[in-house]
């Protein structure tokens, strides 16, 4: 056995060792083919795709969200995780690792990078929060500038799913989120989590994916919200793109008929960003597709409210007020 060939199999032994640290980087296609190479990494790697399967949210949220596919091969779909907005970064920077156990479990706020206290806002000063606190105002939320803390009830959408849901291939529609018990109306369901994206980003990247669209099959998930003031002016507009990295709120297909979700603006008391959240709007079934609607305000030829003539454009969607 010449040099080379004795370095080759080391190499092999090598990465046979740490397969189960390496193996969990590596995109589907990389983790299809260093299957193929022999039996020892085809095992590391059929329970790395396993897992894979088993929760979207690679261990980051509450409940695992499984995929289920009965339509074609695709076992999963890939795409970096994140329970929390994030700013935007740059396409270049690893994909992070599936699984680690580094959720915070039920029942606490999740570390986020904008639930920071703005200078000079207010919170309340309840020790435990009932129904005199003042932030008990829905949408808003106990925050950062509140003197209770991450255990008060009244921080629904700082903790994370609440529901069981899963991820179903569906023929026409590609993959949806439905959910995986009875869930009854008015429950929160999810945040819609990405990078979040300064209205120049969002129109760029909106070229950027028409023109990737043009060529290949390609699904963005880029979300305008614009939360309107009863009065009816626009009061803000919040970009939120989840196609690179988001969370299972990304699965969430637009339905003609109303949907049974509602979109609302979540405000936590002194932080600096609200949260874009679907809560549901009727009871939803075990295994009924959880879906949204734009309104019934004038609506595009696609279905969704905007008329930028984007073929990537999921349209822009109001928030509601109660
Ligand atoms: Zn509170
Ligand atoms: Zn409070």
């Amino acid at each position: 056995m010449d040099k080379q060939q004795r370095g080759k199999l080391e190499d092999g032994g090598l990465l046979c060792r740490f397969a189960h640290l390496v193996l969990p980087f590596l995109e589907p296609a990389g983790l299809a083919s260093v299957s193929a190479t022999c039996k020892a990494l085809h095992v590391v790697s059929k329970a790395v795709t396993f897992r894979r399967i088993s929760d979207a949210s690679r261990y980051l949220e509450n409940y695992p969200i499984p995929f289920f596919n009965s339509v074609d091969s695709q076992l999963y779909a890939n795409f970096i995780y994140t329970p929390v907005q994030t700013l935007p970064t740059s396409p270049s920077i690893p994909i992070l690792c599936w699984g680690g156990d580094i959720g915070n479990g039920p029942d606490q706020v999740r570390p986020d990078p904008f639930l920071f206290r703005v200078e000079g806002a207010h919170g309340c000063d309840c020790e435990s929060c009932g129904s005199n606190c003042p932030c008990m105002d829905f949408p808003q939320e106990c925050g950062p500038s509140c003197r209770c803390g991450s255990e008060c009830e009244n921080r629904l959408t700082q903790k994370g799913l609440s529901v069981k849901l899963k991820v179903v291939k569906d023929r026409r529609k590609g993959w949806s989120l439905c959910a995986a018990h009875f869930i009854p109306k008015g429950k929160f369901i999810c945040e819609y989590t990405g990078e979040l994206l300064t209205t120049e980003e969002a129109r760029n990247r909106q070229r950027l994916y028409d023109q990737i669209s043009k060529s290949s099959h390609f699904s963005p998930a880029l979300l305008v919200v614009k939360e309107y003031l009863p009065s009816g002016n626009v009061c803000m507009r919040i970009n939120i793109d989840a196609t690179r990295i988001g969370n299972i709120a990304r699965f969430i297909n637009h339905s003609c008929d109303g949907g049974n979700l509602c979109t609302l603006i979540v405000r936590s008391s002194g932080a600096l960003l609200p949260r874009v959240s679907f809560f549901s709007s009727r009871d939803v079934l075990e295994n009924e597709e959880l879906a949204f609607s734009y309104g019934d305000t004038t609506l595009n030829s696609k279905g969704s409210q905007c008329f930028c003539s984007s073929a990537c454009c999921r349209g822009i969607l109001p928030a509601e007020h109660t």
